[in-house]
């Protein structure tokens, strides 16, 4: 009795209902029968199953590319089949071997409890129950009963996701962010896209959501999907106006135009909450007193002067502030917080006709996909390789050697936008809508760098990886010749070593391109790396070497170059009470689910230390 997992459900593309439907169909019940060994798939009840995954398999292995789909079963619903159908149900455990349960771990299904019940505005007292909010006032600490206020530095998704926690618990919760509202935002990308003016606190890093509001809008995370805490995060998106297609779809996916309205509502809730919320706010310094934090200084992030400055206290401050907050980073090692060196990566995004890699995946099947409104999904590649020097026949220089380069925010229909936030920088990365629907894909192809790459810049100390960011970053601003003009060059002439002809291939990148040759950019072996790792990926997506590849440079902000470090009992800072670094700025995350995730938990850790919260971690 109880639910059962069924996985591995294949069925073929042509007999699927496509990559928009999310039910029980006919196929799939078949497919079911077949794999239960029960003999007539239309007594099988539909309403005894459950799609809880659904992604579409198209490797080249394959004869024929598959939907596969993770089925739940719940067997009450099978218990009315007549007695010798039954049979073969009580048997299915024996038969199939692919049958488990579900458990989940204590604190995981309190995770999904809360995030459900404080999505739910009128359901507050439920999770009151679950976790004890009742006590609130007898377990904290403050005086006159005041509750705890907590400053949240950033609504990328970790300060959104820490910030609706905390405000759950009852936490007095400013989110400060120095970038504007959603609405604001979209005037000023828009004046960059097409006027070219880059407003330094609002654009394609900064701003409500974050990073990740222009974006692909991939919810994809190395964490798992089946992980709860990354279903909690899920399901609150959701509530927010997500598609609930997402918790099915093994690759679920957003599109700019989807987190726009889905942002507005989480913002409106936390403001229901009582959250505060200060656009256009940037937080310049610290304030410490002895060795804890006590508040902040900010000031008006359109303003420079020392005037627009104002103190704010606080009893604890989150730091959820992405990676591209370099100022952020050099005002926390004057107050000699921990910040240490991290690897990342580099590279260059590369771009080819959103058809060629439909063919290059589906072969003759390339024809259904329609620009996005086909029957199967447009196409992506995920590709990874470790640079040996062997199978393509050049000797390597021995400084390639051993770093892994891969294919990184793959943006299948998508644009290559602009993510620097300063003029003088250039570096790039990849947007999309919903529907996929643009002829081109874009994906960066990077390469790891250490500390070892660092130095031999001559760049040393907590944020010497962000000096060599910044290092490339203008050398690509160079190249362009300026006005954010991005330097490209076809992958078969960048194997050639040669300059693009004046004709390369159109760009989806709007403030224009110029064709140059990017071994001007890296180091030589960094270079020699990514030639390699191109050479390798063609045998993997065959045609993937082409003149219709177009290499953009540069892209340096793949993850955060400093880890700010923070104890694993209290995820507090390691030398600085009160301050709790979060998300990917802070070296913890990687993506929108995972940043997302970590602010969560850190949310819960802030509101356990602070007695709001006493359940285990
Ligand atoms: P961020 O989202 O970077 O948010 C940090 C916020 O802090 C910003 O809004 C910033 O304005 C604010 N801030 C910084 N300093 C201060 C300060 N001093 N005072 C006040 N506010 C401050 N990930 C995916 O998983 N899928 C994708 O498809 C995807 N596509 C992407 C496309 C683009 C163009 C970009 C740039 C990133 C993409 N990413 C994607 C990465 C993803 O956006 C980030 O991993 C994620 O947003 C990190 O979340 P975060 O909350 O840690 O930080």
């Amino acid at each position: 009795e109880g639910v059962w997992r069924l996985f591995k459900l294949r069925i073929s593309a042509h007999e699927d209902p496509g990559k928009d439907f999310w039910g029980v169909s006919e196929p799939l019940l078949r497919e079911i029968s077949k794999v239960l060994e029960f003999p007539v798939a239309s007594m099988l009840p539909p309403e005894a199953f459950k799609v809880v995954r659904k992604s579409f398999d198209a490797r080249k292995l394959q004869k024929e590319p598959k939907f596969v789909y993770t089925v739940d079963m719940d067997v009450d619903k099978l218990l009315n089949l007549e007695p010798r159908t039954w049979e073969f149900i009580s048997e299915l455990e024996q038969k199939v071997g692919v049958i488990e349960s579900m458990p989940h771990g204590r604190f995981s299904s309190d995770l999904i409890s809360i995030i459900r019940n404080c999505t739910k505005r009128n359901e507050t007292a439920a999770s009151t129950e679950v976790f004890g909010r009742n006590d609130f006032s007898e377990s904290y600490k403050f005086p006159n009963n005041r509750k705890p206020k907590v400053a949240v530095v950033g609504s990328g998704p970790s300060g959104l996701f820490a910030s609706l926690v905390l405000a759950e618990f009852g936490g007095d919760v400013t989110l400060i962010e120095r970038g504007q509202a959603v609405e604001q935002r979209g005037r000023d990308i828009g004046a960059l896209v097409v006027r070219r003016m880059l407003q330094l606190e609002s654009n394609f890093c900064f701003g409500e959501g974050g990073a990740g509001t222009w974006s692909d809008g991939k919810l994809v995370t190395r964490i798992g999907k089946n992980n709860s805490s990354v279903m909690a995060v899920l399901e609150t998106l959701v509530h927010f106006g997500a598609p609930s297609s997402i918790l099915v779809d093994g690759k679920p996916h957003l599109g700019t135009d989807r987190l726009i309205p889905l942002l507005r509502n989480f913002r409106r809730h936390l403001q229901e909450l009582g959250v505060t919320i200060r656009f256009g706010t940037r937080v310049d310094d610290l304030i410490v007193e002895g060795e804890r934090v006590v508040g902040v200084k900010v000031s008006d992030s359109g303003c420079s002067s020392e005037s627009s400055s104002q103190k704010l206290g606080y009893d604890a401050v989150f730091l959820a502030v992405g990676h591209s907050a370099r100022d952020t980073y050099q005002m926390l090692l004057s107050h000699n917080v921990d910040v240490v060196q991290k690897d990342f990566s580099v590279g260059l995004r590369v771009e080819h006709p959103q058809e060629l890699i439909n063919s290059i995946q589906y072969s003759g099947l390339a024809k259904e996909v329609q620009s996005g409104r086909g029957k199967i999904p447009v196409a992506d590649y995920k590709v990874a390789e470790y640079v040996d020097g062997k199978d393509v026949g050049t000797p390597l220089n021995s400084e390639s050697i051993g770093r892994s380069c891969y294919s990184f925010c793959m943006c299948p229909g998508g644009q290559v936008v602009l993510t620097s936030t300063n003029p003088s920088e250039l570096c790039i990365n990849g947007m999309s809508f919903s529907r996929r629907s643009s002829r081109w894909a874009n994906a960066a192809i990077v390469v790891t760098v250490s500390s070892k790459d660092f130095e031999a810049l001559n760049f040393h100390g907590p944020l010497a990886g962000l000096e060599f960011q910044r290092a490339y970053e203008r050398r690509a601003a160079t190249l362009g010749g300026g006005n954010f003009v991005v330097p490209v060059q076809t992958v078969t002439d960048f194997l050639d070593s040669k300059m693009s002809e004046t004709t390369i291939p159109a760009s989806s990148y709007r403030l224009g391109v110029k064709a140059a040759n990017l071994h001007d950019l890296f180091p030589a072996h960094i270079t020699e790396a990514l030639q390699h790792s191109v050479l390798m990926f063609d045998k993997e997506l065959p045609g993937f070497v082409s003149k219709n590849g177009l290499l953009h440079g540069v892209e340096t902000r793949t993850s955060s170059p400093v880890q700010i470090t923070r104890r694993s009992d209290t995820w507090e800072s390691t030398s600085l009470k009160g301050l709790y670094p979060v998300g990917e700025g802070a070296g913890y995350a990687g993506g929108i689910t995972s940043a997302a995730v970590d602010g969560m938990y850190a949310g819960f850790a802030l509101a356990q230390n602070l007695g709001l919260y006493n359940g285990s971690m």
